[in-house]
């Protein structure tokens, strides 16, 4: 069939194009994209070949022969795609699925794609293809959206909100009661805001350059807030306001920040970060005294268990993620790309429908 999807052109700026989707395979469903979520790896992917938009909210139109559990006009979130057969999947770690990396260059198990443009070949970045009014996804890659929320406001829940949210509920699991300090408060640093007061953390410290991200920060649940312009010394900041921090989360994979999380954390001390090229390695001392690092790859979710979850407490206003939101037509993508390059919004969503 044909679609309209958003490719960007040499030097950067996205273009509507018509491209040719191909039917579902066997493992796969055909989507109506309603909204797209801006991510920050879409950010980083820029200017690259892929087709981008990997937040995706729609309905299911059609299905393929081996696909159970959804039907045409299923309201659907899509995360990450995972094959399902493999060690680690069968281990019920999906998010590292041995097949990762393929899915995240946009390619089927056999290297190929439903996308086309004018006979090339055109590869859908974690094979999700949200920048287009219709995609073709793997049945893994969705989860029903049993949700009272309207489905474009569910867009980002498959990986940005899902990845901070699940690296506060899955990886840091704190003790209720204690410090927890955010570093960058972007969409899934708020997310983990979010979560970290789910969990009944005490402070939830939000820490951003930018004043309008932590006036959202303290709206969502931060109790306070540090704005690194304007702090010389932000781990003796931290340890001036609760004498440490037994949680850390990190966005921005800054030295500077890295550094300061891990002098104010403490004693038996557990942090944790997604930014891009940014992780601590302590010392045999701090070792020794307890502290630990992870990188939790998509804050260690298993989307169809942990998507309802989210949901779940959403639909009890104790997670409002969608007010983080800023709504776009798709046409306007290239302003919305800007501004959230810029930092002007903290959650660009595109609305296809
Ligand atoms: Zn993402
Ligand atoms: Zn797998």
């Amino acid at each position: 069939m044909k679609i309209i999807a958003a490719l960007e052109n040499n030097s950067g700026k996205f273009l509507m194009e018509e491209l040719d989707l191909e039917d579902p395979k066997d493992d796969e469903v055909l989507v109506k994209v309603a909204a797209c979520g801006i991510c920050h790896t879409d950010i980083a992917m820029h200017g690259g070949h892929y087709l981008l938009g990997h937040e995706t909210s729609g309905t299911v139109v059609k299905t393929g022969k081996k696909v159970r559990g959804f039907k045409p006009g299923d309201r659907v979130i899509a995360a990450y795609t995972y094959c399902g057969g493999c060690n680690a999947c069968k281990g019920n770690r999906t998010y590292q699925c041995s097949h990762i990396y393929c899915f995240f260059d946009g390619k089927r198990l056999d290297g190929s794609t439903p996308f086309s443009l004018n006979g090339k070949q055109i590869f859908p970045l974690m094979r999700q293809g949200g920048f287009s009014t219709f995609t073709v996804c793997h049945k893994n890659a969705l989860t029903k959206a049993a949700s009272s929320l309207d489905l474009k406001s569910l867009a980002p829940v498959g990986c940005g909100v899902m990845t901070g949210a699940g690296s506060v509920m899955n990886c840091l699991k704190p003790t209720k009661g204690k410090p927890l300090a955010v570093f960058g408060v972007g969409a899934v640093g708020l997310s983990a805001v979010l979560a970290a007061r789910v969990c009944g953390c005490d402070p939830i410290i939000a820490i951003d350059k930018i004043p309008a991200r932590l006036n959202v920060a303290l709206e969502l649940g931060a109790t306070c807030c540090i704005n690194t312009g304007e702090t010389e010394n932000i781990a003796a900041t931290i340890k001036n306001m609760c004498g440490g921090i037994d949680y850390g989360f990190d966005t921005s994979g800054s030295h500077t920040l890295l550094e300061n999380l891990r002098l104010a954390l403490n004693k038996d001390g557990k942090a944790c970060g997604v930014g891009i090229g940014g992780n601590i390695n302590f010392c045999r001392k701090e070792r020794g005294e307890g502290k630990t690092w992870e990188s939790p790859d998509t804050g260690w979710s298993m989307p169809q268990k942990f998507i309802p979850q989210l949901l779940a407490l959403q639909e009890k206003g104790n997670f409002p993620f969608e007010k983080m939101i800023h709504f776009y037509p798709f046409d306007q993508i290239n302003q919305a790309f800007n501004d959230a390059e810029n930092g002007r919004v903290i959650k660009p969503v595109l609305v296809m429908e």
